[in-house]
């Protein structure tokens, strides 16, 4: 289903001070949920966290999904899930459909294309010249940062997880590959749960509630209009 929860999480690295300190948010199910703050204030932290790269310690509170303490979910079942698109995809050195195809395997063509065009990808992947099983063809670490993100976008599409953790690139892109991959986003987080971390204004005006995040702690909360009222 997709319902997230955080219970009073804290969290330290090893011989570091507390990443995240006592945080508590619920991310409904097919909900958004935006992470701002500035560099170090834990965002990341709370993505990992949910991606079970670290696992809490007893006292150190509970993240549960659908009800579920997570510890208690098989890494493998937990991340299939979970669907990450990060700042900087790293592609696999063979052709985009070879890259968006890994989302799931044994995908049909007829399946690639229809995720290819969600995400926006639509003159390059429509090529397709030697099909998504080849390795040989365009190579992926050859596309720009905003193909690469389409790229993975399309790859989660694929995968069709019911939760989606975002790390949104803070490089700007030019207009109209902003625009593509606003819309390549919207057609991924729509009816998924979501948790980003947020540098576009439309990802964080469109968000059902917002998490600013300091030191570690979540320092205000609410949504784009009620926090705009606050400042
Ligand atoms: P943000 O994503 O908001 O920039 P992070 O969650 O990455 O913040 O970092 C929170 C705090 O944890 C920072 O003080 C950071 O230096 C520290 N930190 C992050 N990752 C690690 C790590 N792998 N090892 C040690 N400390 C880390
Ligand atoms: P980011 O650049 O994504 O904000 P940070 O700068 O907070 O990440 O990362 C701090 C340190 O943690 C870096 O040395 C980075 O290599 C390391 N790190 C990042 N992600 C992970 C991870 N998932 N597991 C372990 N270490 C990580």
């Amino acid at each position: 289903n997709g319902e997230i929860e955080f219970e009073n999480v804290s969290f330290t690295y090893d011989g570091r001070q507390a990443a995240l300190k006592g945080v508590s948010f619920k991310v409904p199910k097919g909900g958004a949920v935006a992470l701002v703050g500035e560099s170090g204030a834990g965002k990341s932290t709370i993505l990992r966290l949910l991606y079970r790269f670290y696992d809490l310690k007893d006292g150190e509170g509970r993240i549960t999904v659908d009800g579920q303490d997570i510890r208690d979910v098989t890494q493998e079942s937990l991340r299939k899930a979970i669907g990450v698109v990060p700042q900087d995809s790293v592609l696999f050195n063979a052709s985009i459909a070879y890259n968006i195809g890994y989302g799931k395997f044994g995908a049909t063509q007829e399946e690639l294309e229809e995720a290819a065009k969600a995400a926006q990808m639509h003159d390059r992947i429509l090529t397709f010249p030697e099909g998504y099983d080849t390795k040989v063809g365009e190579r992926g670490i050859r596309l720009s940062g905003g193909e690469k993100q389409r790229v993975a976008i399309a790859r989660t599409l694929l995968k069709n997880p019911p939760i989606l953790l975002l790390d949104e690139a803070t490089s700007a892109l030019d207009t109209s590959t902003e625009r593509d991959i606003q819309k390549a986003l919207q057609n991924l987080v729509q009816g998924r749960s979501s948790l980003s971390i947020a540098h576009r204004l439309s990802t964080i005006s469109s968000a059902d509630l917002i998490l600013v995040l300091k030191d570690g702690h979540i320092i205000e909360q609410g949504s784009h209009k009620q926090l705009l009222e606050l400042n």
